[in-house]
């Protein structure tokens, strides 16, 4: 693509008030009669495109500027090629808005595809609970607080002393009675010797730093068990 931002320039613009003052000096001095014949059409388009490459010293120009027929054919095609001038520049404006909106939106998709795959790494964290103590439905207990990442997270709890083998529901939650779910997963605790651990995939990419609770459910006992989570 051609870009062409071109405004009519000084150089023509000086040429016009040249021509105009050559043809009211004839006029004055009486010379109405224009020297020599009527260039043809061509030199006249060449004159009105491009007059600041013709001589001024060309008989053709002193007769453009003292002949009517000239002069009306010549200001004629001066119009049409500023118009036409300004046509392109207009497209052109136009093709180059367009361009730096389609450059904008693929940044943009780039940009937020990078920080979605940054995000998308795993992060592996432990949260010990063994001596913790927990909400159990409304009744507050020792509490221990619990601080995650905003990303996917591998976690690995802990659970508390005396906690009971078998399925757990694992769940972030924006209320400390299980409302507003954030995300939750379902795990087989493990036996390391007296513990009992779960390990779950929890993606918290969605979740706004603050103040959350997570929980963990028993299959059997149904009794969920809420610690505050913090989410920076
Ligand atoms: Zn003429």
């Amino acid at each position: 693509m051609r870009v062409n931002l071109r405004w009519p320039s000084r150089a023509e613009d000086r040429f016009e008030k040249w021509i105009e003052q050559r043809h009211q000096e004839r006029v004055l001095a009486g010379e109405t009669t224009p020297r020599g014949p009527c260039p043809d059409e061509a030199f006249l388009r060449d004159l009105a495109r491009k007059s600041k490459r013709i001589a001024l010293s060309d008989p053709r120009v002193d007769h453009a500027a003292t002949c009517p027929v000239c002069m009306r054919r010549l200001l004629t095609m001066r119009r049409e090629h500023q118009s036409r001038r300004q046509k392109l520049v207009f497209v052109t404006t136009v093709a180059t808005c367009v361009v730096i909106a389609a450059v904008i939106t693929v940044a943009r998709h780039e940009m937020e595809k990078r920080s979605l795959a940054a995000n998308s790494a795993v992060v592996a964290e432990t949260v010990n609970l063994w001596d913790a103590g927990a909400f159990r439905g409304q009744q507050p207990g020792q509490l221990q607080s619990v601080t995650l990442p905003a990303a996917r997270v591998r976690l690995t709890i802990i659970l508390p002393r005396f906690s009971s083998p078998g399925q757990y529901v694992v769940a972030v939650t924006h209320g400390p009675d299980g409302s507003g779910l954030v995300t939750e997963a379902a795990t087989l605790a493990n036996n390391r010797g007296q513990q009992e651990t779960l390990s779950v995939n929890l993606d918290l990419r969605r979740a706004h730093a603050g103040q959350y609770y997570l929980s963990t459910t028993h299959e059997q006992d149904q009794a969920s068990y809420y610690y505050p989570l913090q989410i920076r």
